[in-house]
């Protein structure tokens, strides 16, 4: 079995040292879509932030291309490691064009997955509506060139066709090799767009498997979430 890009070992994490997830196994391989799911407070953003570096686990590790590894985000971006979440990360006063080639951004790899923002490029990025200013967010993410991406709830807020655009750049970035993390609300749009689907219920797992065999018995999923 080849090397998981990025993966929990009995990864337990939480706040003031409680744990909020406990025992998480969890890896993510080059190429996939994987989705993290569950109730309010089940713990996918403490996963997801401890696999960023943004959170210490109380116990177990992070592990990045096979290798455990304790170093905090700043260095984990370095390593390759994108992370976009919920607030959009973006620069009010700067152009598209400007948001885009901050750092070692490729405006071109940016336009490609997110044409739309072409006419945009020399608007102020304060300017953009909520669903272009997440685009631009994840466009400057996916300009370096990631080889992994943690998506925590992106599409939070945003109209369903923004959502949709949001789903096909990640699946776009995996399906050019990346392994990507997806945390998301929208579990029926993101269970068609992941390869394998995670559920979490009160910081354990709960219920993982391929996509295909999770919706072919939702009742499984239904009961862990609802
Ligand atoms: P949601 O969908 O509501 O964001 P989640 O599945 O992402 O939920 P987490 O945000 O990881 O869940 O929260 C897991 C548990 O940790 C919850 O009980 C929550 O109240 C608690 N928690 C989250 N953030 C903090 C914090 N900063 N300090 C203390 N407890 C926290």
């Amino acid at each position: 079995t080849k090397t998981a890009a990025i993966a929990a070992r009995g990864l337990s994490a939480g706040y003031h040292g409680a744990a909020a997830v406990r025992d998480i196994e969890l890896e993510v391989h080059a190429g996939e879509v994987v989705l993290l799911a569950g109730a309010n407070g089940a713990g996918k953003t403490t996963t997801l932030m401890t696999l960023a570096g943004a959170l210490r686990p109380l116990t177990g590790h992070t592990e990045l291309r096979g290798r455990r590894c304790a170093e905090p985000v700043h260095r984990r971006v370095r390593a390759g490691v994108g992370v976009v979440t919920e607030k959009r990360v973006v620069f009010n006063q700067l152009t598209v064009a400007e948001n885009l080639t901050l750092g070692r951004g490729d405006t071109a790899t940016a336009l490609a997955h997110f044409p739309e923002l072409e006419k945009r490029l020399g608007v102020k990025a304060g300017l953009l509506s909520g669903g272009e200013q997440q685009m631009l967010s994840l466009a400057r993410v996916l300009a370096a060139g990631p080889s992994v991406i943690l998506a925590d709830e992106l599409s939070l807020g945003l109209a369903p066709i923004v959502v949709n655009r949001l789903l096909a750049a990640l699946r776009a970035a995996a399906d050019a090799g990346a392994a990507v993390l997806l945390v998301e609300q929208h579990v029926r749009l993101a269970l068609d767009t992941a390869d394998r689907a995670c559920f979490l219920q009160r910081g354990q797992l709960a219920l993982a498997g391929t996509t295909d065999a999770i919706k072919q018995d939702p009742s499984r999923m239904e009961a862990i979430y609802l």
